[in-house]
C-alpha cells in the first residue's frame, strides 16, 4: 500500500511558494484524539435549553477486529451526529458492544479460548479501532451487553415479561440448526431452503419445550408505521413478516357429524370447493376412515409424519394423497364433497384442514386432475362461456357464476364485492364467521449455548416455574464450565450451577439451563446507554430516559429488518404497556447502508483474499483519508466495491486543503491589494467565491438532512478547486480567509482531524468542532443573470434573463425555450444559433 508521500503532495504551487510543511496525518490525528477526549468534548448531558438529539449506529458484535464494513457503517453517522451539534443539537451518540451470542462463541470454539476471553479481549481492541476512526463517541455510556452489570436488567426485564404473561414455556416443533446445536427463532430461519441466519446449514424440526414472548400480542399494532419515519422496503418486510390476512373460517361437518373448521382468505369460492384436505396428523383422520381405506390412510399417514415439513411443503414435490372414504357436507350449497387426506397440509398451519377449489387454486387443480377429482368454476370473466373447460387454476377477477345467492356480485375483497358478501351470508346461516389470521409466531429465546445470559427461571416440584426475585439478580453465568456446543445446554453438564433452593418454599430446585437469545441483549441498549452505571429497577435512569428518548436517528444494516427491528420494537411497546416505557416507538427514524465489496466486486472473505483492513488504510493514508473515501466514494445506501485508485483522489484533495488552509506568512507582505484596478477585480472575484461557498452550504446541508454523503464531499471538493483557482486573487484579504475558514466548518464533519489542526494553526480559537454550522444565505447564492437579446432572422424579437456564468449550450437551450422567439420560428428548426456571449442569441432559420 503505498503510503501518502512525495507525489502527492505538491512542493510548490504556481507562484514558486514553498511549503514549509507537508500534510502528515500522523502527526495530528492521535494528537486530537486524546484532546477531545481530555476535554470530554463529546460527552453528553442532559442540557434542558437545547433540543436534543439521540443518534444511535448499531452496535457491533466483538467476534473479531472491527472491519471496514464498520467503518463504512459508522463513519457517516459520526458525521452526520458531528453536523447536528454544530448545528445546535444537544447530540447523545453512544456506543456499546452485542457481546453475548454465536458470532464471538463460535470464534471462540475455533480459537478453543475461553468465550469470555476472547469476547473481552475483542472488545479491548475494537475501542481501540474506534478511537483510531476520531469518532465522537461519548465513551462514558458504553455498555456491554455480556457485562453482569448489564445483563442483570436483561434477566430483570425477563422476569417482567414473564409476570405480565408475555413470556410462557411450552413444546413444540422448533427449528433447530444440527452445526450450531441450539434452537433458532423462525426470524432467523432465512429463505425458502431454511437456512440458519449465522451458518447457513439447513434447519431441522425437533421437539423441545423452549420459551416465547409473546410478540404475536402485538401483531396488529406493529403493523402500525405511521408515527415513524423507515425505509419502505423495511417497513415492506416487517409487513410481510407478520403477514396478516383477512377471511373467514368455515365450519364443515361429516356426515358423520363431526365439525371440521377451515380457514380461507377467500369463502367467495366457497361453492367451487369440491372435496376437503385433512392434516395426516389431524385428529379426526382415524376415527373419518371408512373400513375399507384404513390400511391404505394409515400407511400413508406413517410415511407422510417421518418427513419433514420442509420437505413435504417443497414446491417441486408432487402433491399425493388418499382419500378417507369419508364424505363432508359444503355448507353453502349441500353438495356431498369426499375428505382427503395429504400430506401438503400442515398441522402446525392454520386449523390442519383446508377446503379444496381447484377452479381457482394451482395446487387444488393439480391435485383433482391426478386423482379425477370434481372441478367446479365459480369466479369468471364477465359473459365468459360458463361450460368452457380450464387447462388451468383461474386465479383472477372476475364474477361470481355457480354460486346461488351471490351470483353475479364483482369477485373482490371491497365493499360490495364478494368476499365480504359470503363471510356475511355464512355468518347469517351460522356457517362461519370473520377471521384474521397472521403469519407472524411468538419469539422463542431459547437456547441451548453457552454464551448468553441465563434464563433466571427456577423450577420447584410443587411450585413450578417460579422467576429469580429481583434481589437475587443478576444469575450469572459460571465461567467454570464445558463450553462447548454438544446439543445439551452447557450449563445443564455443570456439577453444581443449577442446584438452588425455590424462592417460595426453600425446597431443593434447579435453574433453567437454557441461555437467552442474544436478539433480547440487543432490544433494550438503546435504554442502557441512557445511564450505564444505573444500578435500579427499570436498569435505567427515568430523568434521562424523559429527555433523550426516543432515538431520533437510527442507522444500520437492513438484514435487521425482521429481527432485531422488530424485537426491539415489540420490546418497548410490550415495556410501554407495563409502564416502562412512552410512547409508541422507540426509534423514529431509521436509514440503512449498503455493503462495501472487495476490489474484485465479491463479498470481502478472508478465503478470497480480498479484505480491506482498516487499521493498515489508517497507517497508509489516515483516517481522514479513509472517513472522505468511504463518504464520498458510494451511495452510502448502496455500497460497492472498494476501489484503490479513487481512494487516490481523496488523498489529494486533502493534501490540496492542507495547503489552502495553512496561514501563508508572507502573502500579505508580498502582495499588497493597493492598485484600484486589482481591488476592483478583487471585489469581483470575492463575489464569486462567496457564492460558491454559499452554494456548498447550501448543498451539505441539504445532502447532511437526507444522508446523501457522498454528493457532500464532492460539493467540497469542487469548493475546494474553485477556492484554488481564485487564491491569487484574493489569499490575504478578509473573504479569503472567511471563505477558508468556511470550508473547514463544511468539511469538520467528515474530516475532523486535518480541519481541527488547519483551524488552530489559523489561529481561530478551539474547537472547530464547536463552531456553529456555517449560516446559508441564499442572497450570496444566487447567481447574478444577465439579460440576452433573442433574434430571430436578425430581428429583435424577446429578451431573457440567464445566469451570468452560463455557458453557451444553456444560453442556446434558453433562448430556443423562448415562446415568443417560438412564436417568430412558425414551427421551423434553426438553421444556425449564433451566440454572443453575454449579449445576444440569434436564431437563423
Ligand atoms: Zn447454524
Ligand atoms: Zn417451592
Amino acid at each position: 500500500m503505498a503510503a501518502h508521500t512525495d507525489t502527492q503532495a505538491p512542493a510548490a504551487d504556481k507562484a514558486g511558494r514553498a511549503y514549509a510543511e507537508r500534510y502528515d496525518p500522523k502527526q495530528i490525528e492521535a494528537k486530537w484524539q486524546a484532546r477531545w477526549e481530555a476535554d470530554k468534548l463529546y460527552r453528553a448531558v442532559i442540557d434542558p435549553s437545547r433540543p436534543k438529539h439521540y443518534a444511535l449506529t448499531m452496535l457491533p458484535y466483538p467476534s473479531g477486529d472491527l472491519h471496514i464494513g464498520h467503518w463504512y457503517a459508522m463513519t457517516p453517522s459520526d458525521a452526520r451526529a458531528r453536523w447536528l451539534r454544530m448545528r445546535g443539537f444537544n447530540v447523545m451518540f453512544p456506543m456499546g458492544f452485542d457481546a453475548f451470542g454465536l458470532p464471538a462463541e463460535n470464534a471462540a470454539i475455533q480459537r478453543n479460548i475461553h468465550p469470555a476471553t476472547w469476547t473481552y479481549a475483542n472488545i479491548d481492541n475494537m475501542r481501540k479501532q474506534m478511537r483510531s476512526m476520531g469518532a465522537t463517541w461519548d465513551w462514558e455510556r458504553e455498555a456491554v451487553s455480556a457485562d453482569p452489570a448489564y445483563y442483570h436488567w436483561t434477566q430483570w426485564f425477563f422476569n417482567q415479561l414473564f409476570k405480565h404473561g408475555l413470556a410462557y414455556k411450552k413444546m413444540s416443533a422448533v427449528d433447530w440448526c444440527p452445526k450450531d446445536n441450539t434452537t433458532l427463532a423462525r426470524e432467523q430461519v432465512v429463505g425458502e431452503a431454511r437456512l440458519c441466519e449465522r451458518c447457513h446449514t439447513p434447519v431441522i424440526k425437533k421437539n423441545l419445550e423452549q420459551w416465547f414472548f409473546r410478540i404475536t400480542n402485538y401483531a396488529d399494532e406493529l403493523l402500525d408505521f405511521s408515527a415513524m419515519d423507515w425505509p419502505a422496503p423495511i417497513q415492506l418486510a416487517q409487513t410481510n413478516w407478520i403477514g396478516r390476512s383477512e377471511g373467514a373460517t368455515v365450519r364443515f361437518m361429516s356426515e358423520q357429524g363431526d365439525a371440521m373448521e377451515v380457514f380461507t382468505t377467500r369463502p367467495d369460492t366457497l361453492w367451487g370447493a369440491t372435496f376437503m384436505v385433512l392434516a395426516p396428523e389431524h385428529p379426526l383422520v382415524a376415527k373419518l376412515t371408512t373400513p375399507d381405506r384404513q390400511a391404505e390412510v394409515e400407511a400413508y399417514v406413517t410415511t407422510a409424519t417421518r418427513q419433514t415439513d420442509i420437505q413435504r411443503e417443497a414446491t417441486d414435490k408432487d402433491k399425493t394423497g388418499v382419500f378417507t372414504g369419508a364424505y363432508a357436507v359444503n355448507p353453502v350449497n349441500q353438495a356431498r364433497i369426499p375428505i382427503w387426506t395429504a400430506d401438503y397440509v400442515l398441522v402446525t398451519y392454520g386449523t390442519g384442514a383446508i377446503m379444496a377449489v381447484p377452479a381457482h387454486d394451482q395446487r387444488d387443480f393439480d391435485f383433482a386432475k391426478r386423482y379425477g377429482l370434481d372441478i367446479r368454476v365459480v369466479v369468471q370473466p364477465e359473459g365468459a362461456d360458463p361450460q368452457a373447460e380450464l387447462t388451468a387454476a383461474w386465479p383472477h377477477d372476475g364474477v361470481l357464476v355457480n354460486s346461488g345467492v351471490l351470483d353475479g356480485t364483482p369477485a373482490g375483497k371491497g365493499e360490495g364485492q364478494s368476499v365480504k358478501a359470503a363471510i356475511a351470508h355464512l355468518e347469517q346461516i351460522g356457517a362461519g364467521y370473520t377471521t384474521v389470521t397472521f403469519r407472524l409466531r411468538d419469539w422463542l429465546i431459547s437456547r441451548q449455548r453457552y454464551w448468553g445470559a441465563p434464563i433466571p427461571i427456577i423450577y420447584c416440584p410443587e411450585h413450578g416455574q417460579v422467576p429469580v426475585p429481583d434481589d437475587q439478580l443478576p444469575v450469572e453465568l459460571p465461567m467454570d464450565v464445558e463450553w462447548k456446543p454438544t446439543g445439551e445446554s452447557p450449563l445443564k453438564l455443570h456439577p453444581t450451577w443449577a442446584q438452588t433452593t425455590c424462592p417460595i418454599c426453600g425446597q431443593p430446585a434447579t435453574r433453567d439451563t437454557d441461555t437467552m437469545d442474544t436478539f433480547m441483549c440487543s432490544s433494550w441498549y438503546h435504554l442502557r446507554y441512557l445511564s450505564p452505571q444505573f444500578n435500579q429497577a427499570p436498569g435505567f435512569d427515568p430523568q434521562e430516559y424523559a429527555y433523550w428518548m426516543p432515538v431520533d436517528s437510527y442507522t444500520g444494516g437492513a438484514e435487521h429488518a425482521t429481527m432485531h427491528l422488530i424485537y426491539t420494537r415489540f420490546f418497548h411497546k410490550a415495556l410501554r404497556d407495563m409502564g416502562i416505557t412512552q410512547g409508541k416507538e422507540p426509534m423514529l427514524l431509521v436509514r440503512n447502508q449498503g455493503h462495501i465489496l472487495g476490489p474484485d466486486g465479491q463479498r470481502m472473505s478472508k478465503s478470497r483474499g480480498n479484505v480491506i483492513d482498516p487499521d493498515a488504510q489508517v497507517a497508509a493514508f489516515g483516517a481522514d483519508t479513509v472517513r472522505a473515501y468511504l463518504m464520498f466514494g458510494y451511495q452510502w445506501s448502496e455500497g460497492g466495491p472498494w476501489n484503490t485508485e479513487n481512494i487516490q483522489g481523496v488523498v489529494r484533495w486533502l493534501h490540496r486543503v492542507w495547503t489552502l488552509g495553512l496561514p501563508d506568512a508572507s502573502a500579505a507582505d508580498s502582495r499588497p491589494h493597493s492598485a484600484e484596478a486589482e481591488t476592483a477585480a478583487a471585489v469581483g472575484v470575492a463575489v464569486a467565491v462567496r457564492r460558491a461557498v454559499h452554494q456548498a452550504i447550501k448543498k451539505a446541508s441539504d445532502d447532511f438532512e437526507a444522508f446523501e454523503f457522498n454528493t457532500i464531499v464532492s460539493t467540497l471538493m469542487e469548493l475546494t478547486n474553485a477556492l484554488y483557482k481564485h487564491r491569487a486573487a484574493l489569499e490575504g484579504t478578509p473573504a479569503w480567509n472567511n471563505a477558508v475558514n468556511t470550508l473547514l466548518k463544511l468539511m469538520a464533519p467528515i474530516t475532523p482531524h486535518i480541519t481541527e489542526e488547519l483551524w488552530e494553526r489559523r489561529g481561530q480559537a478551539y474547537s472547530i468542532h464547536q463552531q456553529a454550522w456555517p449560516a446559508y444565505d441564499s442572497a450570496a447564492a444566487a447567481e447574478d443573470l444577465v439579460t440576452i437579446v433573442v433574434q430571430v432572422n436578425g430581428k429583435v424579437r424577446d429578451r431573457i434573463q440567464i445566469a451570468a456564468g452560463a455557458g453557451e449550450a444553456e444560453a442556446k437551450a434558453a433562448a430556443l425555450g423562448s415562446a415568443t422567439a417560438r412564436r417568430f420560428m412558425g414551427g421551423q428548426e434553426p438553421s444556425q444559433v449564433i451566440y454572443v456571449p453575454g449579449r445576444l442569441i440569434n436564431i437563423v432559420l
